[in-house]
């Protein structure tokens, strides 16, 4: 499957938390947490539509005020979602700036937190000082934060000590796969149109709508959607990207992560800490690395991805990885303090 996500850590797996993942032919890209964001260069991070903040701990969230400078003379609005209490966090943010100086400034922040009866949408323009402008609540089904025709982004709730962290999965709703052998020989010349024919696919369009096709001999021509879909296309299960952080080591968490992960392509989660000091993850409210790569396995997912280690493995920088690549591969748990580790510990 050619890829359409482009998930990147931004700061490693010692790093703050923030997974940057562009998005194909879209010219943007989504963030999944925002520690510190000086790895990202000012034109990467304008491409940021929409924010997803597991939780407001500071090195999930340091890199806002970063985020909030480029933005601010530009013409654009940042979607922020996160867990409730949010809107309230980022309005102390705001009002612990001076702003008498951004009246004609056009940005606009806009926040919605996921509470347990909607959402709930606060608005903050630059130009009113970032003083909240409007509320309103939204429907969430599903878990469903946000959708579009390309990508939706659902969400759950998981246990990190008294709070709450959200986990988010990314997903493709369906997968448009161009055949490039059909293009020859059907003597079509791959171009932009193939892009309007897939927004066609991925919108439902009806099998009438005519696309105007690019073909080998430089000449265009008009073909009914239907027909390109049966001739030089095929569909197929859309890509699935989840991302798993700061979360209390207990079933009930399990049990939401496994849901929400199920078959992703990608699975990128916390790996605190090692497997052996369990009893320090559980006083925490991490995971081990033991841990992450078995919810990895019992997911079914494609491939794992483990960060937001404990800076105190540095000294052995590829622990953690191993521990939770062996735990992937179906080896058995490592011993730990005062548990022999049986499946989830
Ligand atoms: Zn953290
Ligand atoms: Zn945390």
């Amino acid at each position: 499957m050619r890829s359409v996500f482009f998930p990147r850590l931004v700061n490693g797996p010692f790093g703050d938390p923030a997974l940057h993942v562009r998005l194909a032919y879209r010219g943007e890209a989504l963030l999944f947490d925002c520690g510190d964001l000086h790895a990202l260069a000012p034109g990467e991070l304008l491409k940021t539509r929409l924010l997803f903040l597991s939780h407001a701990h500071i090195d999930h969230l340091v890199g806002f005020d970063l985020l909030l400078r480029t933005f601010l003379a530009r013409d654009l609005t940042l979607l922020m979602y996160g867990p409730a209490g949010l809107a309230q966090q980022i309005a102390a943010r705001l009002q612990g700036y001076t702003w008498n100086l951004v009246d004609g400034y056009p940005f606009v922040l806009t926040v919605r937190e996921w509470l347990p009866e909607g959402i709930r949408e606060v608005s903050f323009p630059a130009r009113q000082a970032f003083r909240p402008l409007s509320e309103r609540m939204l429907t969430c089904h599903n878990q469903i934060l946000h959708e579009t025709p390309w990508y939706r982004v659902r969400a759950a709730r998981l246990a990190h000590g008294d709070i709450v962290s959200l986990a988010f999965s990314l997903e493709e709703p369906l997968h448009v796969a161009i055949h490039k052998d059909a293009l020859e020989r059907h003597n079509y010349r791959p171009g932009h149109w193939l892009s309007r024919f897939k927004d066609l696919v991925m919108r439902a369009a009806s099998l009438d709508t005519p696309v105007t096709a690019a073909l080998s001999d430089g000449s265009m021509r008009s073909v009914p959607l239907g027909e390109l879909l049966d001739t030089i296309a095929s569909t197929e299960r859309g890509m699935k990207v989840v991302y798993v952080t700061d979360c209390s080591p207990v079933f009930g968490n399990f049990r939401r992560i496994l849901d929400l992960s199920q078959n992703a392509h990608l699975l990128t989660i916390e790996a605190m800490f090692a497997h052996r000091d369990l009893e320090r993850a559980r006083q925490r409210n991490h995971l081990t690395a033991w841990q992450a790569g078995r919810l990895a396995r019992l997911a079914r997912v494609a491939r794992l991805q483990v960060f937001h280690h404990s800076p105190r493995y540095q000294g052995r920088p590829d622990d953690l990885g191993r521990e939770a690549r062996a735990a992937f591969a179906g080896e058995n748990a490592p011993p730990c303090a005062r548990n022999n580790g049986v499946l989830l510990c």
